[in-house]
């Protein structure tokens, strides 16, 4: 839960979603990137016990809490390591296509289809400038949001819970897909777990 933290299972094999994205992306995003975050947000733990009850998430959600000389290497490597755990779970291999019932209308009713979603999602995500994330949020009032974050910057830091994102720094997709971010973005709604993000938007109600 804490520190020191660790980095989390993939959950399925490396070559599980191929071809939507490669074996190799993914033995190196889960683990050297994700690790590169998890030892990086260790060490800049390490001197800082009072913090070392901390999920990562509460560490985002109060970035004022984190003292000055640490702030910035727990935005980017908690944002790092809590972002990565994200993505890991709201994929799968063989995602289901389409969201769960319940998930499809929420979105129906904030963005007037599933294929509207799609779009808006993938638009945040495409034109998110140099490395970041696009996400679905639930906000301070319950409502569903597409939002796009840089760097490693976490939603939660802005009050909002994520539920869904997807990865547009380069190490996400240039193996396979090199300048091609929209190739990869349409790929990525083959692997979409579903039934993961309904299970996070439960969680915050
Ligand atoms: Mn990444």
């Amino acid at each position: 839960m804490g520190y020191p933290f660790q980095l989390p299972e993939l959950g399925y094999a490396s070559d599980a979603l191929e071809p939507h994205i490669d074996t190799r992306t993914m033995e190196i995003h889960h683990g050297k990137h994700h690790q590169a975050y998890t030892n990086n947000l260790n060490a800049a733990l390490e001197h800082h016990p009072e913090l070392h009850s901390h999920s990562g998430e509460q560490l985002l959600i109060d970035l004022s809490a984190v003292p000055e000389d640490i702030r910035g290497a727990v935005q980017n490597n908690g944002g790092g390591f809590v972002n990565h755990k994200l993505f890991w779970e709201i994929m799968a291999p063989n995602g289901s296509n389409f969201p769960t019932e319940e998930m499809s209308g929420l979105l129906n009713g904030s963005f007037g289809s599933f294929d509207q979603f799609k779009q808006t999602f993938s638009a945040a995500a495409a034109t998110q400038f140099g490395s970041g994330w696009s996400w679905l949020v639930v906000d301070s009032d319950g409502r569903l949001q597409v939002m796009a974050t840089a760097n490693q910057n976490s939603p939660l830091s802005c009050g909002c819970v994520p539920i869904l994102g997807v990865d547009v720094w380069e190490h996400a997709y240039y193996l396979n897909y090199q300048n091609r971010r929209p190739d990869y973005l349409a790929a990525f709604w083959n692997v979409v777990n579903w039934t993961a993000v309904s299970e996070k938007y439960s969680q915050t109600k």
